[in-house]
């Protein structure tokens, strides 16, 4: 079938990835990036940054819980939480599903995907007004950079791709910053891309720069997201203190929230590498 005006197409390392959309319902060029929304045929509303599928409607709960509860699970008490990036508030809403945390900050260096997603994702900001939460919008660099040393207890970067005012939270530097931010058993997560497209060029570079600055055993875990490059994704979780370990597990096995991808057997499965990945990794 050919495409026409009617796809929104991504193409990434010769692989193309499209959604059939009914209307463009909003772009606006901001200081940092370009924002487009559409209505799709069959994936709810779709957000884009730069050319880039930020998330649908239909698919980002897989990458949200991923992104939040393996991480907050894996960590003794995770009173103080703190999203870079993120701006569309999905992570947020998703952490504040723990009745244990206690506070947590989004720094989102583009107020403007917050007011967006606000307008044609309500329903990924419906916490955005729980007493815990702090909105902030800055660059997350610079933001952990000053922040007080040993304060954070899971630090989740949940940006775009590692080009543009992202390039920076994928580097040695910024994970030293990180290191110095969280408090003891600290444990960081990051959005590291497409294991079957990304892994020598983006997750192990990314490895090596969190064992440089100081981090424990890196871990990917796994999951499925149609509509990223490949449909495969990855979230790499690092310890301050040690390597990663799945400290709540009972806690998990009886959440006080529902979800719809995430449970413990689904974070005891996602840690699993397939063999090319884990070769990769080695060195
Ligand atoms: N789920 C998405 C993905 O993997 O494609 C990421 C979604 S979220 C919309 C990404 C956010 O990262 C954007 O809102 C962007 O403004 C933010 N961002 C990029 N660089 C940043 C930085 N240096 N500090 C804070 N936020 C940043």
């Amino acid at each position: 079938m050919s495409l026409d005006a009617h796809w929104f197409s991504e193409a990434d390392k010769g692989l193309a990835l499209s959604l059939r959309i009914r209307k463009k319902l909003h772009e606006e060029q901001t200081p940092f990036q370009k924002i487009e929304i559409y209505e799709t045929d069959s994936f709810g509303n779709l957000m884009v940054i730069d050319g880039c599928v930020m998330l649908t409607g239909r698919d980002n709960f897989i990458y949200h819980e991923m992104m939040s509860h393996p991480v907050l699970y894996a960590h003794a008490d995770p009173g103080n939480v703190l999203i870079i990036g993120g701006g569309d508030c999905g992570t947020l809403r998703e952490v504040l599903r723990h009745p244990e945390v206690r506070q947590a900050t989004q720094v989102d260096i583009d107020e403007r995907v917050t007011r967006l997603s606000e307008a044609y994702f309500p329903e990924l900001c419906e916490s955005n007004h729980d007493p815990r939460a702090r909105l902030l919008f800055d660059d997350g660099i610079k933001f952990v950079q000053e922040a007080k040393p040993g304060s954070i207890d899971v630090i989740i970067v949940d940006s775009t791709d590692p080009v543009g005012p992202a390039a920076g939270l994928f580097s040695t530097d910024f994970y030293r910053d990180c290191i110095k931010a969280l408090g003891a058993g600290g444990l960081l997560v990051q959005q590291s891309e497409s294991p079957l497209l990304h892994t020598e060029s983006i997750i192990r570079p990314m490895h090596d720069s969190l064992r440089a600055a100081g981090f424990h055993d890196p871990v990917a875990l796994h999951f499925p997201q149609c509509t990223y490059p490949s449909g495969w994704w990855t979230a790499t979780m690092a310890g301050k203190d040690g390597p990663v370990t799945f400290r709540r597990e009972k806690a998990a096995e009886q959440k006080p929230f529902e979800t719809r991808y995430y449970n413990a057997a689904i974070q005891r499965a996602a840690g699993a590498s397939p063999e090319f990945f884990r070769k990769a990794l080695l060195g």
